[in-house]
């Protein structure tokens, strides 16, 4: 998507600070951090919202998922972190292209 600004960073259309990048998703950092540490995992396909996701890219979240673990210590994620994903309107899901946030680097309210 064009004016999509997750698509745009990973064309390199936009600067962001990028951790990490394979040819399904990219690691980077949020402009805008609610915690010492967040960070946005965000797949390379333009899809707006989950339930638009097809079989490949909902297995594509569990994997996204199971490379975050792999690679906690190197994100500086050495005590736990959190995964969220923000869904739709109630969600407050700001950018139509699905990431899911990554929080952690201290220990983080409960809900
Ligand atoms: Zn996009």
């Amino acid at each position: 998507m064009e004016d999509c600004i997750f698509c745009r960073i990973r064309k390199g259309e936009i600067p962001s600070e990028i951790l990490y990048k394979d040819d399904d998703f990219m690691i980077i950092k949020d402009i805008n951090p609610q915690a010492k540490i967040h960070l946005l995992a965000i797949p390379t396909k333009h899809v707006p919202y989950i339930d638009m996701l097809d079989d490949a890219g909902a297995s594509l979240l569990g994997k996204i998922m199971h490379k975050v673990s792999k690679m906690q210590k190197q994100l500086g994620l050495t005590n736990g972190y959190r995964l969220i994903i923000n869904q739709g309107e109630d969600g407050r899901q700001a950018v139509k292209h699905i990431h899911i946030h990554i929080l952690g680097g201290e220990r983080l309210s409960e809900f």
